[in-house]
């Protein structure tokens, strides 16, 4: 419910706007089942949205109060200072306020909202990872253009609608809409040791985590382990061998499907991300943050390795069928 109501903050959502979505949800309710939705039925569907809906209408209010902003007005215009590209198909946003007033601050591994208008003329809304240090001047955002392709079924999937759009559209000086920061997987203030795990544009709550204890010159124990299709195509590589190495007690490890000429070395590996030679310290906490095929497969061997459930944190980039995947 947290996640829900994290991702509901950083559109703005209201309490009014849960009425409206009962009336058009019971209605479709009853012209899908028809007959079958018999009085009873209706009484017991309509008490469990309120159930749902008032729990979430009271964790957004708490949301938007800590924030100090009323119900809903989440929305701040933002002006691109720089765009960053960090691979072939990934690109880093440094937004600036538009009214040039000193931003909120936010915890590390929180996300914004980003709205535009496409060329259709619908308005999309899509979360976006904050992987810059901490700063009251500006954000940074970073974003894969999602490409079209063929499913291993050989159904075809289009071209990911809002980050190609702000790929190609979006450059120095435009505007963009963009919501204040939310998201409950945050970096805890404790001194437990710390375990990132990563793969593809997966890195970005990472890589805002570990600029933060960089910047902080936090001393927690960190083993960063990252998994992409090869170093060309790894968003923030060099930024995170820069990180690394600013920490006294972080280490790092990399898996790479395809590493061209390059020999693996100590640190550096062919292959797909195996954690079985990785030390893990007990107490660690872990964030995890990937395509859910990797997650699962990762928290399965966490859990092999007597990792407690409640010490694994993760953030899913799109519907979160993890629980039901689990
Ligand atoms: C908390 C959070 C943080 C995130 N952080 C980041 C981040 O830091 N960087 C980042 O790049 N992304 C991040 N994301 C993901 C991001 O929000 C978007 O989901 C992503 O950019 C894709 O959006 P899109 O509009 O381009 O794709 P969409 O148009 O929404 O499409 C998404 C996928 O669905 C497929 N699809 C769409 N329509 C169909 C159809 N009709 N049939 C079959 N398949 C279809 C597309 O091919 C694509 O693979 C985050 C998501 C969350 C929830």
């Amino acid at each position: 419910m947290s996640r829900i109501a994290n991702k509901h903050a950083s559109l703005g959502i209201t309490a009014d706007q849960y009425v409206i979505v009962h009336k058009y949800l019971f209605e479709a309710i009853v012209e899908v089942l028809g007959e079958a939705v018999t009085p009873e039925v209706a009484a017991a569907w309509d008490e469990v949205y309120w159930l749902m809906a008032d729990t979430l209408i009271g964790l957004e209010a708490d949301l938007y109060s800590a924030s100090g902003v009323q119900a809903g007005d989440v929305w701040r215009r933002m002006v691109v200072g720089r765009r960053v590209l960090q691979s072939a198909d990934t690109v880093t946003f440094i937004l600036e306020p538009a009214d040039g007033e000193p931003l909120p601050a936010y915890r590390p591994g929180q996300y914004v909202s980003v709205g535009v208008r496409l060329p259709d003329g619908a308005r999309q809304i899509r979360q976006y990872s904050l992987v810059g240090a901490p700063s009251q001047s500006e954000w940074q955002i970073s974003v894969k253009a999602v490409p079209a392709q063929t499913l291993p079924d050989g159904s075809a999937s289009p071209a990911g609608e809002v980050s190609n759009h702000l790929y190609r559209n979006l450059f120095e000086g435009d505007e963009v809409s963009v919501s204040l920061p939310f998201g409950d997987l945050v970096l805890e203030d404790d001194d437990a040791p710390l375990l990132l795990v990563s793969a593809g544009i997966g890195c970005t709550p990472m890589i805002g985590m570990l600029n933060h204890l960089a910047a902080t010159g936090d001393p927690r124990q960190v083993s960063v382990l990252h998994a992409d299709r090869s170093p060309a195509q790894h968003a923030h590589r060099a930024e995170l061998t820069e990180l690394v190495q600013r920490m006294p007690f972080a280490v790092m490890h990399r898996w790479y499907e395809d590493l061209g000429t390059r020999a693996a070395g100590d640190t550096t590996h062919l292959g797909r991300a195996d954690l079985s030679a990785v030390q893990i310290e007990p107490d660690t906490q872990v964030y995890l943050c990937g395509p859910l095929p990797f997650m699962l497969s990762v928290r399965e061997t966490l859990m092999e390795r007597q990792v407690p459930a409640e010490h694994i944190h993760y953030e899913v980039f799109g519907p979160d069928s993890w629980a039901s995947a689990g």
